[in-house]
């Protein structure tokens, strides 16, 4: 485990934390006035590896092999030029900080981070991390990798879980969820849609499953994997004579057949790993989905009401009438997209740079 210090000081920054891998919908901005619960879960964090927030440089001022460097290969509307790496954790982990109140960035309901730093440390004022908690933003604190020292201390060594644990015991993340609005005239209220975790897990899956097709149909299994990828894959895919066939594989599951070309398979939550196969030599394309979704893919989950005895009280989530399913089909989270696929070096393929210059259009037409 480790505590976060102050660089310029030594202050103890953070409760001791353990490392995970960055949850995929870490840069999602999600709905209009939503409020998104906290990102990481209290007691860890993750590094990532991208910069965040201002400066910003547009893609006019960078040299193309300068953004080959930083790993993007196919053009952004900007590009941040913070330092990469911060270190990302629960807001209530934090200790021994204050707000800086004059960089509250573009916030509407909370903070954005959008003018760097927002908290210094408490007892050198070094900024030192940026609070995140604005609508339609996961919340979380971004603790700057020029700005803390990340020091081992003694504490549980917990060895992560094996796949066949995970897929045992592994938590399902549900499709759909209650999302809550930012209070209003009336308080705090909700509505249910598409969980914004399987939107960004889409919108990463899908760039791989682009990449993957060689510009030829994919199909996906059908039920909740057709529902979340087909409707798009179709739209975006060129016509093709030769249709590749993607299937959900990974701990637990049978082997899939000779043939198949791609692989929708689990990422371990703690280590960030891909699944792969025991027989390497398949050379099927691996596209990756968080753990909680995967599992729900393979093993869906009956809607299960919830006994309730009394009057409900007003803020309770109802089980009678059933709650709303989303009105409208599944769209993958077009950030993420756009995030995963700039960064995948096939991308420069003209077919794949044509999906990219024409996000707009696909977004207007309901595919994100
Ligand atoms: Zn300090
Ligand atoms: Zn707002």
């Amino acid at each position: 485990m480790f505590v976060f210090v102050c660089a310029g000081c030594g202050a103890e920054l953070t409760v001791p934390l353990s490392q995970v891998s960055l949850p995929v919908h870490a840069r999602q901005q999600y709905g209009n006035g939503a409020q998104l619960p906290v990102l990481m879960e209290s007691g860890t964090f993750a590094v990532d590896p991208d910069p965040w927030g201002g400066p910003w440089r547009l893609w006019d001022e960078i040299d193309p092999g300068e953004a080959e460097a930083r790993g993007i290969y196919a053009p952004v509307h900007a590009l941040s030029d913070g330092t990469p790496g911060a270190s990302v954790i629960a807001p209530g982990d934090i200790r021994g900080t204050r707000l800086i109140p004059e960089k509250r960035g573009g916030a509407c309901c909370g903070l954005d981070g959008a003018d760097g730093p927002n908290m210094a440390c408490e007892a050198c004022d070094l900024p030192v991390a940026t609070r995140v908690d604005d609508c339609s933003l996961w919340q979380m604190v971004r603790l700057g990798s020029d700005v803390v020292h990340r020091v081992p201390v003694d504490g549980i060594h917990a060895v992560p879980l094996s796949w066949a644990e995970l897929a045992e015991k592994g938590e399902k993340t549900p499709p759909f969820e209650p999302i809550a609005t930012w209070g209003g005239r009336l308080g705090p209220n909700h509505y249910w849609s598409w969980s914004p975790q399987w939107e960004a897990a889409a919108g990463q899956a899908l760039a791989h499953l682009l990449i993957a097709s060689e510009g030829q149909p994919v199909k996906v299994p059908d039920g909740l994997t057709a529902d979340v990828f087909q409707r798009t894959l179709d739209a975006l895919l060129p016509a093709g004579t030769r249709e590749r066939h993607a299937v959900l594989a990974g701990p637990g599951q049978p082997s899939p057949d000779a043939g198949v070309d791609i692989l929708l398979v689990p990422v371990h939550p703690k280590t960030g790993w891909t699944w792969t196969p025991a027989d390497p030599t398949t050379p099927a394309y691996l596209v990756p989905l968080p753990l909680g979704v995967w599992l729900w893919l393979v093993s869906p989950e009956p809607n299960l009401p919830v006994p309730a005895s009394g009057r409900i009280a007003q803020d309770v989530l109802r089980d009678y009438p059933l709650p709303l399913l989303p009105n409208h089909l599944f769209r993958a989270d077009r950030g993420t997209f756009q995030h995963t696929l700039v960064r995948l070096p096939a991308v420069r393929s003209p077919w794949l740079r044509t999906i990219l210059e024409n996000l707009t259009q696909s977004t207007s037409a309901g595919l994100f």
